[in-house]
């Protein structure tokens, strides 16, 4: 695919203001020469059918973000193997008019950990907070390292089951985030805690010695999460990572040329 076959380029979510993804993803269009903006736009999930259909017939391409990353993987015709897993499309395209997905937050992740934790980790014992689309591209891209195991825990336990019955890479299902991240060797914040306030998904006092920690939640400065963790001592990251190279995968779909990834850290990380 080129620029020359895409119509029109958006990032559907709802809420949406708050995402820093037209920033640098505009950034990178004009780096690249490609005459296109990428657009946020708010959709209520009751309109979204409709607006994914007006899309398909501009040739529209783009991102999906909270709460439509499942539904719009339920409305392609076609998905690849890694969006079929997760059971969500975060990144569309228009191919001979049909609509096509992909999810990049499974990359975009495995990036993350591997720049908070050095490399993949061998027999990582993992706690995921959390059991959303954000908690299933976590088990997708883990379910990959060797040995892994995983330790879920969830405010609603049956979401967490549903989760566990999907990922036989879950094989514990703790009710509470101190239980859960007891014997961890890895811990993933997979819920928005931490996302407007300086909430905490379990006190860093509660983790184990040499623990990775990775939040998915970005946040200007990092989360208190973040760096309460490396204020221990410990390595850990937050969400940026992870927002900059699903972004950079994207943009690599629709267009088929590098992402400038230098001038999107630089945009993302302007205050
Ligand atoms: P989601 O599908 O709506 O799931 C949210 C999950 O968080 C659910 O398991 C929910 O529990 C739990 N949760 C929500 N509020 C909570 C609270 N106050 N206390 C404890 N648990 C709570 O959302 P998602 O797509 O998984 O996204 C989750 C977060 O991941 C987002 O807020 C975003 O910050 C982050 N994310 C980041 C990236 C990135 O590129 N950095 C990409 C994707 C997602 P219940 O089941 O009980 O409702």
């Amino acid at each position: 695919m080129t620029a020359h076959d895409i119509g029109t380029l958006v990032l559907l979510g709802h809420p949406v203001r708050h995402s820093i993804s037209p920033a640098f993803q505009n950034a990178a269009l004009r780096v690249a020469g490609i005459p296109l903006t990428y657009e946020a736009v708010d959709v209520e999930p009751g309109a979204l059918g409709d607006r994914v259909r007006a899309l398909v017939a501009q040739r529209g391409a783009g991102n999906v973000t909270i709460p439509h990353k499942a539904a719009v993987a339920e409305m392609c015709d076609m998905l690849t193997p890694v969006a079929e897993r997760a059971g969500a499309a975060n990144t569309f395209w228009v191919q001979q008019g049909a609509l096509a997905g992909d999810n990049t937050d499974v990359a975009g992740f495995d990036h993350l950990a591997r720049r908070v934790l050095g490399s993949v980790p061998l027999g990582a014992r993992v706690a995921v907070l959390g059991a959303g689309g954000a908690a299933a591209a976590v088990c997708t891209a883990v379910e990959r390292w060797p040995g892994a195991r995983v330790t879920l825990c969830n405010r609603t336990p049956q979401r967490a089951e549903a989760l566990a019955a999907r990922f036989p890479v879950v094989d514990r299902i703790a009710a509470r985030a101190a239980d859960a991240v007891q014997d961890s060797t890895v811990v993933i914040n997979a819920t928005p805690v931490g996302m407007v306030d300086d909430a905490v998904p379990v006190d860093v006092a509660l983790l184990p010695a040499a623990v990775g920690v990775i939040d998915l939640v970005h946040r200007a400065g990092e989360t208190k999460w973040v760096r309460d963790a490396k204020a221990r001592g410990l390595r850990a990251g937050d969400g940026l990572a992870m927002l900059i190279e699903q972004g950079a995968l994207a943009f690599e779909r629709w267009f088929g040329i590098e992402a400038p990834r230098d001038v999107m850290w630089e945009v993302a990380c302007k205050p």
